[in-house]
């Protein structure tokens, strides 16, 4: 059992596991609508609510749900919903934020699946834990994290992952991962490939050093320090400096539904980057290492004249032609029907194909 904590910003910690079980009720004919940030009315065929793992058993043991789809929702931030759901959603709700231990190099900390991500990133702060600062406003749940290995202002949360507990489908039975197993890449790992069927990630253990640098390298991060007149950054000065950047930039789904970023940067070889350069001199890229670069997939939709552009309600936003939203009413299908319009418009001009980073279902 997990301590229990209360910290300045009124996050109260529960226990990630009940001592007793509760009988799961299975949700029928359940609206999605309030679980995923883009807004999308889909409904599912069952819902059940993950506080504890004896939930989950429950849950997957109904012998109304054998051989249906699965599908698992934290905060629906990373989702594009194009149809009803003919399954059962699982939706993560366990609690709890543990210090597991404390020595010279780091703090190792443990955080339930259900939990949310910037509140998670609040509290370690708060406790003086630095290192996930970078992080700070990406919206979703502890356990949503993993699995795109979220990333922004110059890191990526798998550079803190230790190891995560996970219930594992195939065997019945809790597993820990450790890293390696993970297979983090760029906005990816294992849990987007062959273990999407088999593992549902319950809470994920962060070693987070103590005395790492801070990074504060990405231009627009050194511009809002800079112009906070920080020239020390502590972890809490960029926390505050990104969720400014982010409260500019990037809409609230509360007020116009989207899932942040919709498309991947694309990463193309040295020769195809010099190919397009002679025809887009302003290309902007970052370079990868290897002989290959990384092209602003932003940049590309920008430049081909996609902002603010609209299908029905759903829409390119008008500030950041990376981001699409659903202006009021769309549907998934809309979505994605502007999303496939955009693919092929960038394919024909530059030859390059861009990869949706929500997962579509
Ligand atoms: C405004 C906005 C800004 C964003 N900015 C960023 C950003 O800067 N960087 C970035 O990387 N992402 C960003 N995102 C995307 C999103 O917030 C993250 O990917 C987030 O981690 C998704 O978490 P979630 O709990 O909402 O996952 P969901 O959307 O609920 O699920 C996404 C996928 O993960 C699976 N999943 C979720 N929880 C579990 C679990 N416990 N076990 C197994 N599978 C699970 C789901 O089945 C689904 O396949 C942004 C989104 C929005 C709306």
């Amino acid at each position: 059992m997990m301590a229990r904590r209360k910290r300045g910003a009124g996050l109260i910690i529960a226990a990630i596991s009940k001592p007793y079980t509760l009988l799961t009720v299975l949700v029928e004919n359940a609206s999605l609508q309030s679980h995923n940030s883009f807004g999308i009315e889909a409904r599912t065929r069952y819902l059940a609510a993950v506080t504890a793992v004896d939930d989950l058993r429950e849950a997957l043991g109904d012998a109304r749900v054998h051989g249906l789809p699965r599908l698992v929702i934290g905060g629906g931030s990373n989702l594009l919903l194009t149809r009803d759901f003919p399954g059962l959603v699982l939706l993560m709700q366990n609690r709890g934020i543990e210090l597991l231990s404390e020595d010279a190099g780091a703090y190792r900390v443990r955080a339930a699946a259900g939990e949310n991500w910037h509140g998670f990133v609040l509290h370690t702060l708060a406790q003086g834990w630095p290192g996930l600062e970078n992080l700070s406003l990406i919206p979703g749940t502890v356990g949503g994290a993993p699995i795109q290995n979220i990333g922004a202002y110059g890191v990526e949360v798998e550079s803190r992952i230790e190891s995560l507990d996970a219930w594992d489908i195939a065997a019945g039975a809790v597993v820990t991962l450790e890293h390696a197993a993970c297979r983090f890449a760029y906005r990816d790992s294992v849990f987007k490939h062959e273990g999407r069927e088999r593992y549902i990630v319950l809470a994920v253990t962060f070693r987070l050093p103590k005395n790492a640098p801070v990074h504060a390298e990405y231009a627009e991060l050194k511009a809002e320090l800079a112009a906070r007149g920080v020239q020390a950054p502590t972890p809490r000065d960029i926390s505050e400096a990104v969720i400014a950047i982010r409260a500019r930039k990037l809409p609230d789904p509360a007020v116009l539904g989207n899932a942040g970023s919709f498309f991947k940067n694309p990463v193309i070889d040295g020769e195809k980057l010099e190919a397009l350069k002679v025809f887009y001199p302003g290309l902007v890229s970052y370079p990868q290492g290897e002989g290959r670069h990384k092209l602003a997939a932003g940049w590309l939709i920008d430049q081909a004249g996609w902002k603010g552009r609209s299908l029905g309600a759903a829409a390119v936003y008008d500030k950041q032609a990376l981001v699409l939203v659903n202006r009021g009413g769309a549907t998934g299908e809309e979505i994605a029907t502007l999303a496939r319009a955009i693919q092929a418009d960038i394919r024909t001009r530059y030859a390059v194909e861009l990869e949706p980073e929500p997962v579509w279902v």
